[in-house]
């Protein structure tokens, strides 16, 4: 981890946004899609939709044409503003801020709440996306095949204020050297320490 500190001294969200609200919205419509993606039409989307409240009263046909290119958008689209109503009703307008909250929500599952509670709210979470579950496996922080338990044993070997910041240093990993289909691991500054790398790039 100390490495990954200093290889990827800055760390943050590839999400654009400027509230709780606008970071909701983009990290739903991020699922299965490059954050790239959700920044090029959540300009637009939050002219039409500038807060939860006419979210909620859209129409999903009128929000799709919104979120066409990114990707499963007519379920994003009813998911969302089912969310939205959701919000509206019982939270008073206001994004929750407690995990079991958020995943009741239609579209939210534990990734979408631990990126909203960390980076909305500030609270110590570790979402697993894919590159998180990819990395973390290859470097022998966690060997589980699921994203719940892969997250359950990062959380015991990171320090829980290191949580976040984590989560953002293993995407940087994932997305800039430990690549998908074929890791750069000649440009890794951790071969030494990788399991992965040892074995011949056997998982
Ligand atoms: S050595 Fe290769 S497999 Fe291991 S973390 Fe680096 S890029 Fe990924």
């Amino acid at each position: 981890m100390d490495r990954l500190v200093a290889y990827y001294p800055e760390v943050k969200s590839g999400l654009v946004f400027k509230n709780p609200y606008q970071l909701f919205v983009a990290t739903v419509l991020s699922a299965q899609t490059t954050d790239q993606q959700v920044n090029r039409i959540t300009s637009e989307l939050f002219k039409a939709a500038p807060d939860i409240y006419t979210l909620s009263k859209m129409e999903p046909m009128q929000l799709e044409k919104y979120v066409k290119s990114c990707g499963l958008y007519r379920q994003k689209s009813k998911s969302l503003i089912a969310a939205a109503r959701i919000i509206v009703e019982e939270h008073n307008g206001i994004i929750p801020e407690s995990f079991e909250q958020l995943v009741s929500l239609p579209g939210v599952g534990r990734k979408t709440a631990n990126v909203i509670i960390s980076s909305a709210f500030g609270q110590p979470a570790l979402a697993v996306d894919t590159h998180v579950f990819r990395v973390s496996r290859r470097l022998g922080l966690a060997d589980s095949t699921t994203v719940e338990l892969v997250e359950e044993q990062l959380k015991k070997v990171i320090p829980r204020e290191h949580w976040s910041e984590s989560h953002h240093r293993l995407i940087a990993h994932g997305r800039t050297i430990c690549h998908s289909r074929k890791p750069n691991c000649g440009a890794c500054f951790l071969t030494d320490l990788c399991p992965y790398y040892k074995k011949g790039g056997e998982s």
